[in-house]
């Protein structure tokens, strides 16, 4: 008897369902998709349990026709594209004609429709893949489409879903990943009754920014622009390096207005910020890429949140050299640096040996002592997107369209920590003057434009870490052998990163040996690292560079040795320093690519203008 069987149209389409309705933010993709390809200019989105209960998707496009609305649940059923040829340049968001099919496979869906030439509206019930029923309904032009009880005939997929707070997250993502890429359609998002973003048709991406995170985030973002119409055009905002992320998550990325997940983007993006936040940290991004249609494949993945693009290398650099540019711009870094010259290697004052027993002597750890102290540095928060959110659905509920923009954004202006500003580069004269320190962690100087505070540690981390780069191009890095090597069990993780590492990290001027198993020998260091900080900065990188690094460009890993390199050698906070050294410390921080922001990407010098000193004062 043979043993091949066609399978029912039903357990196929749940079959496709697996890879297309992943959770309810999936199928709430592919209802907003449907919406924006059938033209519309409002679309609301309401959930109720996550989007477990319910997931509905209103819109005012073009509707259908009965016959279309019954045929829109057939599989392969689309009216996008007709032939082969259509796949070369895709123009819509979907072209595939599965999802509605496997949605209603594994879910009860009740579809009402509209054509504005139609006598009535139509509605089409299908409950787990079978038709229930398609009568007359009344609905405006346009369609809703209700999505009950996902996963309701499939208990072993229902058991994967995750909390209710958790799949709101990821829903309340994705409504705010399409409201950006479209700012002329108008979104709503409705969560258990109560409408969490409300955003008014916007007339370009910062409007429709402002109105979704408000003006705080607007104004810690760059603008990007770059690129070119034959191979990419590079659009939108990236963070300043100050606001630092530990995820991708706030990274929204689209291509065509289509909202991907593109490791090479990513990859691209991060690239911008080389040397200025180093991996492991990531910026905030919207960034729209837009490549002529036959530049790009987008039927790589059912879920289509993957592409290929034909010249992937000519994107990657149209999008470094985009994100660079913002930063140039926004004063983070300098454009066009000319090669960085050599430093002298004798540092007259600070020197490895007096680094290490200064910090010998004082408290091991680099916490402030308990005593009152400024502290004019914003620290980063950890759950920056539930932030974002947290912003956004505030936002949402105080929002008003704002009379004037421009006003609007300066209400928030008024905090106290905000005075003191990272200056620009340009703006730093040779006439800084060194006053003192402050907790013996921060410099206090005068410039022409007011006061200075330049915290000393990451000063000289930013010096430290332009002496190893260009030490390292001219391959004139120094080693200090070690009287007798240190040995250093590496853990099953960093042994496997550690062959790849290696190399990269002699070049720096350490001397490793594996000995037998994990256990390895540091047999030199290089010169300027206090010998009892070679092993933790070892175990630091090799536990931070995971696989995504290791295929990412060998300049991008040695930055990130010089960083940490920087780090661990630079003096530390709670340290006094004379006079002569903090001269040294400002004259050589100016010689630097990036004086104002170190390699991790922290501020470096705080300014108070003079200006601000005298309104304080009540003076003008
Ligand atoms: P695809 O989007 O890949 O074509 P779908 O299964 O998502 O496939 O939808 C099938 C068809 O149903 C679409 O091609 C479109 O013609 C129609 N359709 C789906 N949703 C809508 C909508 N909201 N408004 C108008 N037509 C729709
Ligand atoms: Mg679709």
């Amino acid at each position: 008897m043979s043993k091949i069987r066609v399978l029912a149209d039903h357990v196929a389409n749940q079959i496709a369902a697996g890879e297309v309705v992943e959770r309810p933010a999936s199928v709430a993709k592919e209802l907003v998709e449907n919406s924006i390809d059938a033209g519309a200019t409002r679309i609301t989105i309401e959930i109720e349990a996550g989007g477990r209960r319910l997931l509905k998707v209103s819109d005012d496009g073009e509707g259908m026709v009965r016959d279309d609305a019954v045929l829109a649940f057939e599989r392969h059923a689309t009216s996008k594209i007709r032939d082969s040829e259509d796949l070369a340049a895709i123009g819509t968001l979907g072209f595939r004609g599965e999802a509605l099919a496997s949605i209603a496979s594994v879910a009860r869906v009740e579809l009402t429709t509209f054509v504005e030439s139609g006598k009535a509206a139509t509605r089409v019930t299908i409950d787990g893949g079978r038709m229930r029923d398609v009568k007359d309904a009344a609905h405006p032009r346009g369609t809703t489409i209700a999505v009950r009880d996902l996963f309701f005939n499939i208990p072993a997929r229902r058991k994967f879903l995750r909390s209710e707070a958790t799949e709101t997250y990821h829903l309340t993502n994705l409504v705010t990943h399409y409201a950006l890429a479209h700012p002329e359609i108008a979104f709503t998002f409705v969560n258990n009754g109560r409408e969490v973003v409300r955003a008014a048709p916007a007339k370009d991406l910062r409007e429709r920014a402002y109105q979704i995170f408000g003006a705080e985030f607007l104004e810690n973002l760059l603008e990007v622009n770059g690129g070119d119409a034959q191979v990419a055009r590079v659009s939108g905002f990236v963070s300043a390096p100050r606001d630092r992320r530990t995820s991708r998550d706030s990274q929204y990325l689209f291509v065509n207005r289509r909202f991907v997940r593109d490791r090479m983007i990513g990859r691209s993006l991060s690239e911008g910020y080389r040397s200025i936040l180093p991996y492991g940290v990531y910026p905030a991004a919207l960034l729209f890429i837009e490549t002529p249609l036959e530049e790009v494949d987008v039927n790589v993945h059912p879920a289509k949140t993957e592409v290929r693009f034909r010249r992937q290398a000519a994107v990657a650099d149209a999008v470094r050299e985009a994100v660079k540019n913002a930063l140039a711009s926004g004063g983070y870094a300098r454009p066009e640096e000319p090669e960085p010259h050599v430093m002298e290697i004798e540092e007259p004052i600070i020197t490895a040996s007096a680094t290490a027993t200064a910090t010998a002597s004082a408290p091991p750890s680099i916490q402030a002592p308990p005593q009152p102290r400024i502290d004019f540095i914003p620290e980063p928060s950890g759950d920056e997107i539930a932030r974002d959110i947290e912003a956004m659905i505030q936002t949402a509920q105080q929002y008003q369209p704002p009379s004037d923009f421009q006003s609007a954004k300066s209400v928030a202006f008024n905090s106290a920590e905000k005075i003191a500003k990272v200056p620009e580069p340009e703006s730093l004269s040779q006439n800084i003057r060194p006053l003192g320190q402050l907790d013996e962690s921060f410099i206090i100087a005068t410039d022409d434009d007011g006061l200075l505070l330049i915290d000393q540690h990451v000063a000289h981390e930013r010096i430290l870490f332009d002496k190893y780069r260009a030490l390292e191009a001219e391959r004139r890095t120094e080693s200090q052998q070690l009287l007798v090597p240190e040995t250093f069990d590496l853990t099953p993780a960093q042994a496997a990163v550690f062959d790849d590492l290696a190399p990269e990290l002699e070049i720096y001027g350490f001397e490793l040996m594996r000995l037998s198993g994990r256990t390895v020998a540091i047999k030199a260091t290089p010169a300027d690292l206090p010998p009892g900080e070679a092993r933790n900065m070892l175990a630091e990188l090799l536990d931070t560079v995971d696989a995504e690094r290791k295929n990412s460009a060998r300049e991008t890993l040695r930055d990130e040795i010089a960083a940490s390199l920087a780090c661990h050698a630079a003096i530390k906070v709670n340290m006094p320093l004379a006079p002569e050294k903090m001269r040294w410390l400002i004259d050589r921080l100016l010689q630097t690519s990036s004086p104002t922001t170190c390699p991790h990407g922290r501020p470096v010098i705080l300014r108070l203008k003079t200006k601000d000193i005298l309104k304080g004062f009540h003076r003008i």
